[in-house]
C-alpha cells in the first residue's frame, strides 16, 4: 500500500500517466498537510477544520470500505443511469483508490478490462477483487459483460447484432 509520503510526493509531482487530478489522495492528509494542494474555494469552505476537514485513515480496511460505499452509492448508479461523463470521472476516482491500495494484479486487470458499457466491466473487476457486492439487476449485469442493458438500448450505444 502507498504511504503518506508516497501520497505527498504524488501531489507535489503528479505522474502524468496517472491523471488523478489530485482526487481522493487529499482525503488522507491532515488539514495542515492538505492545504498546499487545495484551491482557494476548497480552503474557503473549511471554517472549522475539525468539522469540515475529516482526514480519512490510511488503512486498507478503511479504504476498501470507502470504495464499497463509492461503488454502491455513486459509481454503479451512474452506470445504470447511462451517465457517461460521470461514469468516466468515477473511473478516475477508482483508479486513484487502486493506486493507493497498490495491488499490481488488480491495477492491471482494471486497466485491461474493456470500458463499455460505462466502465461496468472495470468496476466489476474491482468489486470482485475486494469482495464488494455487485449490483443486482439484469440490465447492469449485461453491462458488466460489455453488452447493452437490454437488446437495442440506444443509450448504451451501437453494438453489432452478433454481440448482443
Ligand atoms: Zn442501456
Amino acid at each position: 500500500m502507498k504511504t503518506k509520503a508516497d501520497i505527498l510526493a504524488e501531489l507535489m509531482h503528479p505522474n502524468p500517466d496517472h491523471d488523478f487530478g489530485g482526487r481522493v489522495l487529499k482525503n488522507y492528509l491532515s488539514w495542515e498537510e492538505a492545504q498546499p494542494f487545495l484551491t482557494k474555494e476548497e480552503i474557503a469552505k473549511v471554517w472549522v477544520p475539525d468539522v469540515q476537514w475529516l482526514q480519512k485513515p490510511l488503512t486498507r480496511e478503511g479504504i476498501i470500505a470507502d470504495l464499497d460505499y463509492f461503488l454502491e452509492e455513486i459509481a454503479w448508479p451512474k452506470v445504470k443511469g447511462h451517465r457517461s461523463i460521470s461514469a468516466s470521472l468515477n473511473l478516475v476516482t477508482v483508479s486513484a483508490v487502486l493506486w493507493i491500495l497498490d495491488d499490481a494484479a488488480v491495477c492491471n486487470a482494471f486497466e485491461e478490462a474493456p470500458y463499455p458499457m460505462f466502465g461496468a466491466p472495470r468496476l466489476k473487476v474491482v468489486s470482485d477483487a475486494y469482495g464488494i457486492d455487485l449490483p443486482e439487476g439484469e440490465g447492469v449485469q449485461r453491462q458488466m459483460l460489455g453488452k447493452p442493458c437490454y437488446r437495442g438500448c440506444e443509450n448504451c450505444g451501437d453494438i453489432e447484432e452478433g454481440d448482443v
